[in-house]
């Protein structure tokens, strides 16, 4: 019988996203510096919000061009303290203002200050939301569990670096593993330490083993993956996506195209 692995896009193993809220000014520099190393990721923003600090949304197509623009609440209250009508409003209002404004399904959220609730993640799916990031670092490269309590790797001030590091050298490629990095662009001019994202993406980017993908991309491929139809004994298997899947087949990596019934 052959012997099926997972594969992340390109036969690839590893996978490196990254998560930036609030949409304030300094996402600018941190997107350039994102771009100029081949890493994407996901904005998370407060479409209610607008001040000086800010990006402009009408700037938001053209500034996150080529990674994700997601949902942060309209207004960034705690909403474990809200009644959830509120939470359905924060989410709901954000993800049609997003909407408007982009012309393209807004499905990704991150929790504002963290704040979320067993009835929260209960709610999210009706409302459209696929994914919601938490705050913390697991210091780790597992898959997530439960996307609605998405625990990343860790924030860019709590050993970046050294886990970057430790991400670039795994090799073992019997495994798939994920980095996810959070934080917020502002905090590299509060703390004065632009350069230790930098450093990271001249590590982390341009890498030949490794999938570059935003949040969503990562929850829906995997979803995909899920979803593959394989005959019981794993001669064939039928892709109802319209993109490919990929996967190794006793070792050998193989792209299932879509829409195809591909034989193993
Ligand atoms: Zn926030």
């Amino acid at each position: 019988m052959n012997k099926i692995y997972f594969c992340f896009p390109g036969g690839k193993h590893k996978a490196l996203t990254m998560s930036y809220d609030d949409g304030k000014e300094e996402d600018r520099r941190l997107v350039e510096i994102f771009n100029r190393y081949g890493i994407r990721g996901t904005f998370h923003v407060n479409s209610g919000i607008k001040d000086n600090i800010r990006i402009p949304m009408e700037e938001y197509l053209d500034l996150y061009q080529g990674h994700e623009i997601a949902c942060h609440t309209l207004t960034h209250p705690t909403i474990a303290r809200c009644p959830l009508p509120e939470v359905v409003n924060e989410v709901l209002e954000d993800r049609i203002r997003l909407e408007t404004l982009l012309h393209r399904p807004v499905r990704g959220l991150s929790y504002p200050n963290g704040s979320y609730s067993d009835e929260i993640k209960k709610l999210l799916p009706s409302l459209g939301i696929k994914y919601s990031r938490i705050v913390g670092d697991s210091h780790g490269f597992d898959l997530p569990t439960d996307v609605y309590e998405w625990k990343p790797t860790c924030h860019h001030n709590h050993n970046l670096l050294e886990d970057g590091k430790a991400f670039v050298d795994l090799h073992k490629t019997q495994y798939l593993y994920l980095m996810y990095v959070w934080g917020h662009s502002y905090e590299f001019t509060r703390d004065n330490n632009w350069e230790v994202m930098e450093e990271f993406c001249k590590m982390a980017g341009g890498r030949e083993d490794i999938w570059y993908a935003t949040n969503i991309e990562y929850v829906d491929y995997m979803e995909m993956m899920n979803r593959l139809q394989f005959a019981a004994d794993n001669s064939f298997v039928y892709n109802p996506y319209v993109t490919s899947a990929w996967i190794s087949v006793n070792n050998e990596i193989r792209e299932i195209k879509g829409g195809q019934l591909t034989q193993l």
